[in-house]
């Protein structure tokens, strides 16, 4: 008998209702709410040829699927494949779409991981990139070869929150049958719809707010094309960076809560910027909810619900060695790589993240090496404010 369950139908339901019921109807033999760990590498075939939808979990799983099933409802799109990592599914979108000695136009300001993927491990297949400017998507235009055959950017920017317009560039990449990538990781599908601006994929590290409590690494990527997605699924297969099921469990839990959290982080991360922006020993504070953020306009355009996540960017009076005293001192916020987690982290762009990116062109697009990114967390601001005045200070 067909559970009553699965006939709800989600498609008219808000964000938050999505988060929590999409994908999943509760356990058809016990009745479980929670979607079980199906913590298996093969499954039973009854005949040679006859399977129930699953066959080896390095194909896919069934947890995995309920995930997959969760965003791809979230986002509104048919197709969402988890990965292992938010690099695995980086990874294994340009191996489906470059050829060898192809081009990608990017967005200049990117996580470095992916820069350090496209300059030192896609290079020795002549894959190149020209990173340009993206905030004025002309410079995109300009960027275009015969042999491009993909626009990748990311916006907000990991760590400088510079913005790109997804609307125009997308209408770009189209006007040149160019597929356009977006890596929404740090708004997430709550924040920000690059589907609806016109989007052809869009990849998450889910291990950031997806997630949300710093339990696991993962990746998403999503697409409303049934060619792409035929091609992520099998190179996923081939290349074996499907995500475990464990993980795809946590992450299925902290998803629940993410319309929630993304909000919260947002309110905690504009209290912290004005706070910041009065800061006698603060030089510069970078964020998209200020009045003072060089694209206020846009963001307020391109960002749902007058929220701009939970990411800050600033740098300290004094330069790189007060901002290294800084985030030598503080104590509530966590010394740590890695964002979008309750818990605050603060981090050192140019050594940590974004190490992989030479100095010369880390100082060109803003990532000076006295920039200091931080994830707000979910802690009671003046808690995280008290911590910071105390390191400024
Ligand atoms: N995209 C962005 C914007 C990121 O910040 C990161 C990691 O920090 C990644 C992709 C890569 O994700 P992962 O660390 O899960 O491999």
């Amino acid at each position: 008998m067909k559970s009553r369950y699965a006939q709800k139908d989600l498609t008219a339901a808000g964000t938050a209702t999505k988060s929590i019921h999409c994908g999943i109807t509760p356990d058809p033999v016990t009745g479980s709410i929670l979607t079980p760990i199906y913590q298996t590498a093969t499954y039973a075939q009854e005949q040679v040829g006859v399977d129930k939808g699953h066959t080896y979990s390095r194909a896919s799983n069934p947890t995995v699927s309920v995930l997959e099933k969760k965003l791809a409802g979230i986002e509104g799109v048919e197709y969402a494949l988890c990965f292992a990592t938010g690099m695995a599914a980086t990874t294994t979108l340009l191996l489906s779409i470059l050829r060898a000695g192809e081009h990608i136009v990017c967005s200049d300001v990117v996580y470095g991981g992916t820069v350090r993927l496209i300059e030192q491990v896609l290079d020795r297949f002549d894959i190149t990139a020209s990173y340009v400017d993206a905030s004025n998507p002309e410079n995109i235009s300009q960027a275009i070869k015969d042999n491009t055959r993909l626009i990748f950017i990311e916006t907000p920017a990991n760590p400088t929150l510079k913005l790109n317009d997804i609307k125009k560039i997308a209408a770009i990449a189209h006007k040149h049958k160019l597929p356009l990538a977006v890596d929404n990781t740090f708004l997430s599908p709550i924040l920000q719809k690059p589907f609806d601006l016109g989007a052809d994929i869009v990849i998450y590290s889910t291990t950031k707010y997806i997630d949300g409590h710093n339990a696991t690494v993962g990746g998403a990527l999503l697409t409303k094309n049934q060619d792409y997605h035929a091609s992520f699924d099998f190179n996923r297969k081939t290349l074996g960076s499907i995500q475990s099921p464990f993980d795809a469990w946590l992450i299925i839990q902290g998803l629940k809560t993410l319309d929630l959290r993304i909000k919260k982080h947002s309110e905690n991360a504009l209290i912290i910027a004005k706070f910041l922006e009065e800061h006698h020993k603060v030089a510069k504070v970078i964020y998209p909810g200020l009045k003072s953020f060089p694209q206020y306009k846009l963001a307020q355009r391109q960002h749902l619900g007058s929220c701009h996540g939970g990411i800050i960017a600033f740098e300290v009076v004094g330069g790189y060695k007060k901002a290294i005293k800084v985030m030598n001192s503080v104590l509530l916020s966590t010394l740590a790589e890695s964002l979008g987690a309750v818990e605050s982290l603060i981090t050192h762009p140019a050594s940590m993240t974004h190490g992989p990116i030479p100095k010369k062109q880390r100082n060109k697009i803003g990532i000076t090496d006295g920039l200091i990114r931080l994830s707000v967390g979910l802690e009671n601001p003046e808690d995280i404010i008290a911590d910071l005045n105390a390191a400024l200070n």
